[in-house]
């Protein structure tokens, strides 16, 4: 007969192997037996004495061992909160980083409540920021767009599972599949790491084309300054994350195609992280002479 392990042992020992991957080993272990026996965490708490059975046992190490590899939480559970949200997640999105939410924060503040404007999210991914949109603003029409038909399919079941109507949703490369229409506002987290950056071998599990852009990690920031200006209202704003240390960069680079109003945000831990932009309002008709 296999061992019996309780509870509060299987915790601790798997506690202490997922230190090495990651920062919240305890809480990631609680989440993960909470899962293979079916139960809240807070049955955890209340039954430390419990011994789970054989099959929950090996469900648990499964996962554990995943979460060894450097898979992150979210693609194991297949959610992440966003927003507070649940968004279904897969390795064909990226997991939505609570900095995003920044960037949620600065679009709603350049949507008034009752607008009905037409919104466009570029690299949707998951959905995480069109869909947070889509339901702060319901009078909003929120389009958007992703490359990969994978994100969009995950996407696209967030919005059913959200019950939102008011998006829809477009595969393509950027701009491409909205050229005939004219948006309110823009917002996008496109790739923007540098493609030699040492950092991509810990997001290994995750979509390298939604975060690898070219040697200086802004080759996609420069297609979006360019082909963002034929799709966006006269005056109307522009929002685009970016790196930490991009703020100089994306400045430039917006100013080059007459962006104006250039203004950056900075996220929870006070980095540069959100450059708001508006395209200039249309000129005014010259006199006749
Ligand atoms: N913020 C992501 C990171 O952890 C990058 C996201 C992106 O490239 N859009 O590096």
């Amino acid at each position: 007969m296999a061992e019996e392990i309780r509870i509060s042992e299987l915790l601790e020992a798997v506690t202490t192997r997922l230190a090495e991957v990651s920062e919240s080993p305890r809480l990631d272990a609680e989440i993960l037996l909470g899962r293979a026996i079916d139960m809240p965490r807070s049955y955890l708490f209340a039954h430390p004495e419990d011994v789970p059975d054989e099959a929950a046992v090996e469900r648990f190490e499964r996962t554990v061992a995943r979460r060894l590899a450097g898979e992150p939480m979210a693609y194991i559970m297949g959610m992440r909160e966003f927003w507070s949200m649940e968004l279904m997640v897969s390795p064909a999105t990226l997991v939505p980083r609570p900095e995003t939410e920044i960037l949620v924060d600065r679009a709603l503040g350049v949507i008034p409540r009752r607008a009905v404007y037409r919104v466009l999210d570029l690299g949707t991914g998951s959905g995480a920021i069109a869909l947070a949109i889509a339901r702060e603003r319901p009078l909003c029409r929120v389009v958007a767009i992703d490359v990969s038909a994978d994100a969009l399919a995950v996407a696209a079941q967030n919005a059913r599972q959200l019950e939102l109507g008011n998006i829809e949703f477009h595969q393509g490369d950027w701009t491409d599949p909205v050229r005939t229409e004219t948006f309110d506002v823009i917002v996008s987290n496109p790739p923007y790491v540098r493609q030699a950056d040492p950092a991509l071998d810990s997001l290994r599990h995750e979509p390298t084309g939604a975060l690898a852009a070219g040697p200086d990690g802004l080759d996609e920031i420069r297609r979006l300054a360019k082909l963002c200006r034929d799709v966006i209202a006269p005056g109307a704003p522009l929002l685009v994350e970016h790196g930490a240390d991009q703020e100089d960069d994306v400045r430039g680079i917006l100013s080059a195609h007459d962006w104006v109003e250039i203004e950056c945000h900075k996220d929870y831990a006070g980095l540069p992280r959100v450059t708001v932009a508006r395209s200039p309002k249309a000129h005014a008709p010259q006199d006749e002479t």
